[in-house]
This record gives structure tokens, C-alpha cells and sequence, in this order.
């Protein structure tokens, strides 16, 4: 055991003391890489928490944290708001009090009005019919107000116990992973357990006041871009920076691709800008109008990817969506999982959304 460290987090190895940093059990020290007792925990936590649900037994799970008394917190996803939003939640949770943590704000342009977006937030629970004790923006991963996070969960959760509900992909893991780390002590032992006596597979990690995080699993929502595509692919439709919008300048009949996932055609109205919200990895390639199926059928999979030609049969085929801007909008037209489009003209115009059958395509007040 001499000098040995956590290929983990580097803490110094011992076998002594269960309690203490560094443990790790006799029958742990043959596996490669060893790891400390902690970070084992941490990391199979991980691992079950990557569990995820169909929308009938998500609703079952729901049901029966509608039997509890709890505070219920709800992630969702600020890049694909609509898409992540879960419908009916306060119907299945009963009369438990639901946060809205809304993550990824690190993805909004650099310059961002935080305020304003809270406030859209507000708008738009309300017209989903949503009714919260709070909503906190936040971001998992950048570590960004998550102080307020943890001030909501003081707030309202009066001893009770917290269910953390989300969509997959929203960032629930990353976020519990803070909380484990921020909101219980972590010199006390960490002990993440299947939740006993359910086939629900929540994951029960104890609080030092008794009560408990419950991490549910993540719900598929079939209707998001992010579900449709490959591992590979993924990585490039999520962004992981700060969005750099795209501004275009287009007549009517001229057309945008972004890869083989998305076209966007202007069909109608006064020459307007548009700006585009997505990954800054996707490329945008525009055309007119009536090259636009002919620059599909020559390019796509090769020029306009993703997906790369051998995958394109993996997703549903692209299907249009008619969309209409009334004058004077303020308006976006969100793409679930790929992102969104701003349009700027106050004149009105027709649009078509070509994405691939199933993800869901809304219009919405602008975001930003
Ligand atoms: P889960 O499926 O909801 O548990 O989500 P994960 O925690 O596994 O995160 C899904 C993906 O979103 C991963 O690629 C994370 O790195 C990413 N992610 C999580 N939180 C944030 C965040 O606050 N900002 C950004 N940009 N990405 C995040």
C-alpha cells in the first residue's frame, strides 16, 4: 500500500480507517485502476443514474412521488426548453412543491441579460401551466448560480426529502454531482443505494439531516433531435460553448441546411434577418430555394453532415413544417434539440421547417 494514490482523486491510499479519506477495501485493491471507497461511489452512482424511462412508466414514477411528501425538482434544459419540459408534471406530483432549475445558461451568448431570461422562464411555465415555488437558472457544468440552487432547496424543503426529475441529457447527473459535493458533507461517508422495495430505480443519497436526494431516471422524449442521433453525432448537435449566433440575411426563396438535419426555407416575406441559436460546430450551408432538394440528394451525408452518408438511413426521414410569423413578431421557431431560429423582420414572413420526422418544431416568444 506504500505511496500509493487514488487514480481517482489523488488522495493517498489507506486500509485502515473505513472513515477516513483514502480507504479502500482489501478485495478493491486488484482492480485497475484502484480507487478509493469514495470515488467508487461517486462513479457507480454515475452509472446508475444513467437509467432512463419511456413516458408511461416516467409517469408511473411520477405517480408514486405524487404519494410522498417532498420537494420535487424539476431540470430542465434552457437549449431545448420546450423539448425537456416535462407535461403534466404537477398533475402526477400532486400538491409537492416543484422547483424549476433551468441549466445550461453558460450556453447563451456571452453577453446575456440573465433577468430577462428569468423572466421568460416565468412567462413560459405559466402558459405550460406549470405552477413553481422557483425557478433558478443555472448551469451544472460551469458551476454558475448554483448557490441559488442550493438557497431554493433551503428554502423549500423543510426536511422533506428532494426528487430530482429531468428529461435525459438536461443535466441531471452533472447537477447531482454538484449537489452531492456542495449540499451534503463529504466527509461524512457518501452511500448511494438503489432505492429498496421499488423497481423504479431511484437512487437514494442521503442528506446528513436524514432526509435524501432521490435521483429518478431520465425520461426519453422521443421528440428531441438529441434522441435521434448517434453518440458521435451528439457531440455535435449539444453545444459545449457559448453559442455564437449566426445572422443571415435572406430574401424569400433561399434556404439553409445545417448538416442533413435541418433545413430552414424562407418562402415568403420582405428581406429580413434571421439568427440562428446552435452548436457552433454545425455547419450552415445556404442555398435557393429551388436547389435546395437537388443539393440534399447530391450532398447529403457528405457536404451536409451530420450525420455522414453510412448513418443518414439511422435517422427518420426530413419532414416539413409550416410556419407562419405574423407581423410584427418577436418570435422564434425552436427545433428541439438542435436549437433555434430568431426571426428579426417585423413584416411577417412563411417559413417551412424541415427536421426529421417526430422532433418537435414550435414557435415561441424570443429567448433572447
Ligand atoms: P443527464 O442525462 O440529465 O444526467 O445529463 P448529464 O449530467 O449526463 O449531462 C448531459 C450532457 O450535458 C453532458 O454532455 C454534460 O456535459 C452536459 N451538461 C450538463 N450540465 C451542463 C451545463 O450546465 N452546461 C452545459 N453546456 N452542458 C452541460
Amino acid at each position: 500500500m506504500e505511496n500509493k494514490n487514488c487514480a481517482g482523486c489523488g488522495v493517498a491510499l489507506q486500509q485502515e480507517n473505513p472513515d477516513q479519506l483514502g480507504f479502500v477495501p482489501e478485495q478493491a485493491l486488484s482492480r485497475t485502476p484502484v480507487i478509493c471507497q469514495r470515488c467508487y461511489r461517486i462513479k457507480n452512482y454515475n452509472e446508475a443514474s444513467g437509467i432512463t424511462l419511456n413516458q408511461d412508466d416516467f409517469l408511473k414514477l411520477l405517480g408514486h412521488v405524487g404519494t410522498t411528501d417532498s420537494l420535487v425538482v424539476n431540470i430542465v434544459d434552457l437549449f431545448d426548453f420546450e423539448g425537456s419540459m416535462i407535461s403534466g408534471l404537477p398533475r402526477f406530483v400532486g400538491n409537492n412543491p416543484i422547483i424549476l432549475v433551468v441549466n445550461k445558461i453558460d450556453l447563451l451568448p456571452k453577453v446575456t441579460n440573465y433577468n430577462r431570461i428569468l423572466n421568460w422562464v416565468q412567462r413560459q411555465a405559466k402558459e405550460a401551466g406549470l405552477k413553481v415555488a422557483n425557478i433558478v437558472l443555472c448551469s451544472a457544468r460551469k458551476n454558475m448560480g448554483f448557490e441559488r440552487v442550493i438557497e431554493a432547496l433551503d428554502e423549500h424543503r423543510k426536511g422533506r426529502d428532494i426528487y430530482v426529475v429531468g428529461a435525459t441529457n438536461v443535466g441531471k447527473s452533472t447537477l447531482i454531482n454538484r449537489l452531492i459535493h456542495d449540499y451534503s458533507d463529504l466527509d461524512a461517508e457518501l452511500t448511494v443505494s438503489q432505492y429498496p422495495g421499488t423497481t423504479l430505480d431511484l437512487v437514494r443519497i442521503p442528506l446528513d439531516d436524514g432526509g435524501s436526494i432521490i435521483d429518478t431516471p431520465g425520461i426519453v422524449y422521443k421528440h428531441r433531435l438529441t434522441e435521434l442521433v448517434n453518440k458521435k453525432d451528439l457531440m455535435k448537435v449539444m453545444p459545449d460553448k457559448p453559442m455564437k449566433p449566426l445572422v443571415f440575411q435572406l430574401n424569400s426563396g433561399q434556404s439553409v441546411y445545417f448538416g442533413a438535419l435541418a433545413r430552414f426555407d424562407f418562402l415568403q416575406g420582405e428581406r429580413q434577418s434571421f439568427t440562428f441559436y446552435v452548436s457552433n460546430s454545425l455547419e450552415a450551408h445556404r442555398t435557393k430555394l429551388e436547389k435546395a432538394d437537388e443539393l440534399y440528394e447530391n450532398h447529403k451525408g457528405v457536404l451536409l453532415q451530420p450525420p455522414v452518408l453510412e448513418n443518414l438511413d439511422e435517422l427518420p426521414k426530413l419532414t416539413k413544417h409550416a410556419i407562419r410569423i405574423p407581423k410584427g413578431g418577436n418570435l422564434d421557431v425552436s427545433i428541439s434539440g438542435l436549437g433555434w431560429v430568431k426571426a428579426n423582420g417585423v413584416q411577417g414572413a412563411e417559413l417551412a421547417i424541415h427536421v426529421p420526422r417526430g422532433v418537435k418544431v414550435a414557435v415561441r416568444e424570443s429567448l433572447i
